[in-house]
């Protein structure tokens, strides 16, 4: 991310991008913002300017009335703007944290709606850590924008301002009878002054953005730094690390890290690139070098007034104007560098966000069909994962028999999950089709198509929610059938246990009054929630991997029961759990091999299946 080669056309289209996203998902944000700029950039101005008026009636006329009337405009007026500016920034603040929480869902929707291959993929997996760590760590990518914009516009305004009150300092000429202090009236001053004015505070903004661009160029080590504290600084709190902690005293090696490693510490190397490099350097300059304006800015308005242009009132506003001007100038030039520096964190969260979804694209709607009457093919399907050179699935043809129950055997590795994986359109496969009705699954709108299936994966996952909800998937649902759906999954005499019953809050995550469920009651609750679903298939593949192998035979003949009408597919490496199934399909190194039922298979002596039965039925013996 090297911002010297940022153009700065470049910086503001993606700023002006970033803009446009974040309106688009909070519009109130913007409008607020740019009122509050408005009011903050002009409070200073109002202020030098009505107390300069206040001065110079007290240095000059000294007149009651005018003095009573400039201190209620002054105050009227500034206290006005003051409680706009109070007003807005809080309603901006409010907007803001409402603007952090939608731009996460904004990344929470793009995670869902992205193709399943890009989400497993690493390089993605990396952007978006990166993204989020650039963020946490100093604010840098999309939400860096705000800032930017507040302080940017304020500039702006506040060079508008400043010039507004600054052009009568050279409008007023010292008298002639100021002898040599009348070259001060030549035009020449004027140029020399906003030369100085813009050099000094082009030269000061841009230190500065050096400052911020060496803070940039440490980001590798302050994540870095930032992923080591997250792991030191909250290891204590870690109950499942306590026992280890305690036994080995490893707390040693915590100590050691605080004392010695620490990237933030003094002797760190952010401290060493911050404080005692350049950027310490820079910074310490771009201050310096102002206080030589102010320096200039009095000397010159001073003389002016010396030489009697105008009076002590004029010289407040002059001097205040003139440097606010100073300040505001620089404030522009250090935006410029900010946005330069930002817009390569920008390019990183912009790729992300552009990341293609070409898979769940098809309009075509699922006919809602009573009678369940889905017919799935899998036609000559092959599939190797990305970046892989193995074929996990090869010349695979498969029809589903509607309300059958049907099993995918095979050893580890020999393809079963990657098949319910194409069905669910996880992955397209690069060879073949997958036909739902004679149709390609491709062009059915996804969301339809995944109505058809009830899933449970070997690696289901529950959430820090009620029960209820859990099963239904929904806040409001319908409780008599969740309960239907818990009692057929085996899950009812737990639940009876429950004094919240459907209410019960599973997991301690959000309090402690959540229940932490047994990996078996886990597995019913999933069990369930594939039932509540009601799909025309359901698919079990091997939820019960952590059950031993009768505790898994006796849960798959259950779910035979309840299946009803629904189409099983039931997937396991174990031959007897699958064995009551009308068929059996035997994969092998991403073929099928074998398929019949159980007694047509076992009566094949040399086929696979046989010799896993007989290798398996070995196996339980000896248990
Ligand atoms: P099974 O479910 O029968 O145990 P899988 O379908 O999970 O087998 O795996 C089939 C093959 O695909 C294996 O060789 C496995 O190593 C490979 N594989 C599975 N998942 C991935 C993945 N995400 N990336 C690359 N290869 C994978």
């Amino acid at each position: 991310m090297d911002d010297k080669k940022t153009t700065v056309s470049h910086a503001l289209k993606q700023h002006l991008r970033a803009i446009r996203l974040l309106h688009h998902i909070c519009p109130g944000y913007f409008p607020i913002l740019s009122l509050y700029c408005l009011t903050a950039a002009l409070t200073p101005y109002a202020t030098v300017y009505c107390s300069a008026r206040i001065l110079s009636e007290l240095a000059g006329p000294r007149r009651a009335e005018a003095l009573w009337t400039w201190v209620a405009v002054t105050v009227a007026v500034v206290g006005l703007l003051q409680i706009l500016k109070a007003l807005l920034g809080q309603r901006k603040d409010t907007l803001l944290d409402d603007l952090f929480d939608r731009k996460d869902i904004l990344f929470v929707q793009k995670m869902f709606s992205m193709d399943y291959a890009s989400l497993e993929d690493r390089e993605t997996q990396d952007l978006r850590a990166q993204i989020q760590q650039n963020e946490g760590w100093s604010g840098w990518g999309l939400m860096r924008t705000p800032q930017i914009f507040e302080e940017g516009v304020q500039a702006v305004i506040g060079i508008c301002s400043g010039i507004v009150l600054t052009v009568p300092l050279f409008l007023q000429p010292v008298p002639d009878a100021a002898g040599w202090l009348t070259c001060l009236n030549s035009p020449f001053y004027v140029f020399l002054l906003a030369a100085v004015l813009l050099g000094i505070s082009a030269l000061g903004g841009r230190w500065e953005s050096r400052v911020l661009h060496s803070w940039s160029s440490v980001r590798e080590k302050a994540t870095f730094g930032n992923r080591l504290f997250g792991f030191f600084g909250f290891i204590g709190l870690r109950s499942e690390r306590a026992g280890d902690m305690r036994i080995y005293d490893q707390q040693r090696l915590v100590d050691a890290y605080w004392h010695g490693n620490s990237v933030f510490g003094c002797e760190g190397p952010i401290a060493a690139a911050m404080a005692k490099g350049k950027a310490g350097m820079y910074a310490g300059l771009s201050q310096a070098i102002f206080a030589v304006l102010t320096g200039l800015i009095y000397v010159f308005v001073c003389l002016k007034a010396w030489g009697g242009a105008f009076d002590i009132g004029a010289v407040t506003q002059y001097v205040g104007a003139v440097t606010a001007l100073a300040m505001n100038v620089y404030g522009v030039w250090a935006r410029v560098g900010e946005m330069k520096t930002n817009a390569g964190y920008l390019d990183q969260t912009f790729t992300f966000l552009d990341l293609p979804n070409g898979m769940y694209q098809g309009s075509l709607t699922t006919e809602k069909r009573s009678d369940r009457q889905y017919a799935v093919e899998f036609r000559h399907v092959s599939f190797r994962y990305p970046g892989s050179d193995i074929w996990a699935l090869k010349d695979v043809s498969l029809k589903f028999e509607i309300g059958k129950r049907l099993a995918i055997v095979g050893q580890n590795g020999s393809g079963k999950t990657t098949f319910i994986k194409l069905l669910c359109r996880l992955y397209d496969p690069q060879e073949g089709q997958i036909l739902l009705n004679g149709i390609d699954i491709r062009k059915y709108n996804y969301r339809d198509y995944m109505q058809i299936f009830s899933v449970v994966f070997q690696d289901f996952q529950l959430l820090s929610q009620s029960l209820g909800s859990n099963v239904a998937g929904a806040m409001n649902y319908d409780r008599k059938r969740v309960r239907r759906a818990l009692e057929d999954a085996g899950f009812g005499d737990r639940l009876r246990t429950m004094p919240q019953g459907l209410d019960t809050q599973l997991y301690r995550d959000y309090g402690e009054n959540g229940v932490e469920v047994s990996g078996g009651e886990a597995q019913k609750i999933a069990i369930a929630r594939a039932l509540y679903k009601d799909a025309p298939f359901i698919i079990l593949d091997e939820p019960t991997a952590a059950l031993d192998p009768i505790a898994e035979a006796d849960i798959y003949s259950r779910f035979n029961d309840i299946a009803g009408d629904r189409t099983a597919i039931y997937i396991s490496h174990r031959l007897s759990s699958c064995k009551f199934c009308d068929e059996i399909v035997v994969f092998d190194q991403g073929h099928i091999v074998q398929r019949g039922s159980h007694e047509a298979l076992l009566h094949d002596e040399t086929g696979l299946y046989r010799r896993l039965w007989d290798a398996q039925a070995q196996y339980y013996v000896n248990q």
